[in-house]
């Protein structure tokens, strides 16, 4: 581990134990924490649960180009190459798979669709061709017929989402975090030139600077130093089949978006593709909604017709955070010297590990080496009430 000193805050006064207090464990503020540590900072991350077990534990792990908005693409490319040298830089294995991934077009409105989204995300640097149905046959020699055509990204695939917080753990310690885990934040107080984060039955912890990295309960995070940034929760519904034998090769999409769906080493297929299950932050997770559900396992049999007779043994739902543009929130905090968020950036995972390096790097004092998203675009005026 590098130890050189962190950048001077300015108007930093007393000694602190920490340089950083990052709140959030999930991929965001796990990889912001680590890469500032590895720099030397010394870094507290808080998480009221395990690490990476909200979204970044839950998810379907898909590395995806065609799902990814086309601003974010340069992003998403370089996420994709930290991803598939994982061991290089975290140290360990998180079953990366790189494979080709095929979206769909089922009618002619489709068709459309998917040859305009393939163009946007071409002219980002992706390299996304439209392919005939008989070309995307050849790719995917499992799919049906039905397709009228697909767009086929070589840059795809997939990681465990599950291996990744057992990964991030074991680099973390390493790097000499100190992780809180089971800890939850309750708020935080601007205390001049530190921050003061509250925590749940513990003394609170300070430091200069502050991440939150909260995912769907950003808007509650920023809420705390008195920024009104909003973010959606949406609450995506997964389905994991029995082992199969091989039925597909590629990660396969749909035009739409409604689909996300490939099947890993040990067999199983998950099936996604952000259909909707009844829920809400306050909550957490959600219930499952049958009538989508089967909606979402009936597309994913359009697609790949060997999945007809295979067997679901395992449905979830949990919270993906969003912003107004889906675009991230990394940046500095307006009006908070020293504050940063990171996170809420639709389909985050596969562009999650290039965002969280870019904040940490700006937190360092190093140039970024691609623009951040500063979160200003997204912060809203307190609403109505007059002063009194
Ligand atoms: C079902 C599902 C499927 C998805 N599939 C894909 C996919 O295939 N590909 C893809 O690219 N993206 C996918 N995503 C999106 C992706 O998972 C997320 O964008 C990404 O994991 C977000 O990471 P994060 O660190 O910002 O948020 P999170 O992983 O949600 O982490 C935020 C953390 O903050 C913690 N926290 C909240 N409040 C407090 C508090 N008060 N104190 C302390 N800690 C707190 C939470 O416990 C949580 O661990 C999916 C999401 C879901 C839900």
């Amino acid at each position: 581990m590098a130890s050189r000193p962190p950048p001077a805050v300015p108007g930093a006064a007393a000694p602190s134990p920490f340089d950083a207090v990052v709140v959030g464990g999930g991929l965001h503020g796990s990889a912001v924490a680590l890469f500032l540590s590895r720099s030397g900072m010394r870094v507290a991350l808080v998480e009221r649960g395990s690490l990476c077990r909200a979204a970044s534990g839950t998810n379907a792990g898909t590395l995806t180009m065609q799902m990814t908005r086309a601003a974010l693409i340069p992003y998403a490319l370089a996420a994709h190459r930290m991803w598939a040298s994982a061991p290089e830089w975290l140290g360990h294995d998180v079953g990366v798979t790189v494979r080709d991934g095929l979206s769909l077009a089922f009618t002619e409105t489709e068709a459309a669709m998917l040859e305009e989204r393939a163009r946007a995300r071409r002219e980002a640097g992706a390299p996304v061709a439209i392919v005939s149905r008989e070309a995307a046959r050849r790719i995917e020699p499992g799919l049906s017929r039905l397709p009228v055509l697909a767009s086929h990204c070589p840059v795809d695939g997939f990681a465990s989402a599950y291996l990744t917080g057992l990964a991030f753990r074991r680099a973390l310690v390493a790097a000499g975090t100190r992780i809180f885990e089971h800890t939850p934040a309750t708020g935080v107080e601007p205390g001049g030139a530190r921050y003061v984060v509250r925590l749940a039955d513990r003394p609170p912890l300070e430091a200069p600077r502050l991440v939150l990295a909260g995912g769907a309960w950003l808007e509650e995070m920023a809420g705390w130093l008195g920024v009104r940034l909003p973010v959606r929760a949406l609450v995506n519904q997964l389905a994991v089949t029995e082992r199969l034998p091989p039925v597909m090769r590629t990660v396969v999409g749909v035009a739409s978006g409604l689909l996300s769906l490939k099947q890993f080493g040990n067999g199983t297929a998950v099936i996604g593709g952000g259909w909707q299950a009844a829920g809400d932050r306050g909550r957490g997770g959600g219930a499952l909604l049958p009538g989508r559900l089967v909606g979402n396992l009936r597309l994913a049999c359009h697609a790949i017709p060997a999945l007809r007779g295979a067997r679901v043994v395992r449905t979830w739902s949990d919270l993906e955070a969003e912003t107004r543009d889906a675009l991230p929130a990394a940046g500095p905090l307006p009006g908070h010297p020293g504050a940063f968020v990171c996170g809420a950036v639709h389909s985050g995972f596969t562009s999650g590990p290039w965002i969280a390096k870019l904040l940490a790097d700006r937190i360092l004092g190093r140039e970024p080496a691609m623009p951040l998203f500063p979160p200003d675009r997204l912060i809203e005026e307190p609403q109505g009430g007059t002063e009194s």
